[in-house]
């Protein structure tokens, strides 16, 4: 297993992050700081200072997305333990002593986060939309925020990724099982 470190609570949920999480963290920072300067066009010291707080915001909307998630998992009365951060990404974290669940519980549960991500979009949208004329530092980092909570935790949590485990993954695994199911008691 890799190294978990403990960072604490938000709710209910224990948060742990990899190492790996502190590379992530730093490696989001250069990426969105070379986007405040080319594509935002910002001074160097505005560029670095939008990329780092679009890199804090990047692991708010990762928090945001694990929450729907958690939010989820409790209304199925089969609660999350936590999320553990790695890299630019985060998992959530079911108890271990878990029984099998009906496959409508795991679609619930992975539903959650997408649905929680997809309001936010729309909120950060929104936001990006009204601070545009004033500020291009605001701009760009309210832009990044409402297309990281689109394309990577609504869009891409939906996409089956051979190489990781994403809710599209969950959500591929138990509808072909619930449907199947389904068939077995019609039959
Ligand atoms: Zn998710």
């Amino acid at each position: 297993m890799n190294d978990r470190v403990p960072l604490g609570k938000v709710g209910k949920l224990d948060i742990t992050a990899e190492p790996s999480a502190a590379g992530g963290f730093l490696l989001l920072w250069a990426v969105f700081s070379f986007l405040g300067a080319k594509l935002f066009r910002l001074r160097p010291g505005a560029a670095a200072t939008g990329g780092l707080l679009a890199a804090t915001l990047h692991f708010v909307a990762e928090m945001w997305h694990q929450l729907g998630h958690a939010r989820a998992a409790e209304q199925t009365g089969y609660p999350m333990e936590g999320v553990h951060l790695w890299g630019v990404l985060g998992t959530s974290v079911y108890p271990a002593s878990e029984p099998e669940l009906p496959p409508q519980i795991h679609v619930e549960r992975a539903l959650g986060g997408p649905r929680a991500s997809a309001a936010l979009t729309i909120a950060a949208g929104i936001l990006a939309a009204l601070v545009r004329p004033f500020s291009r530092l605001a701009f760009m980092i309210a832009s990044i925020f409402a297309l990281e909570n689109s394309l990577i935790f609504t869009i891409g949590a939906f996409l089956p990724l051979p190489f990781l485990e994403t809710d599209g993954t969950t959500l591929q695994r138990y509808r072909a099982a619930h449907r199947k199911r389904m068939v077995v008691i019609q039959e």
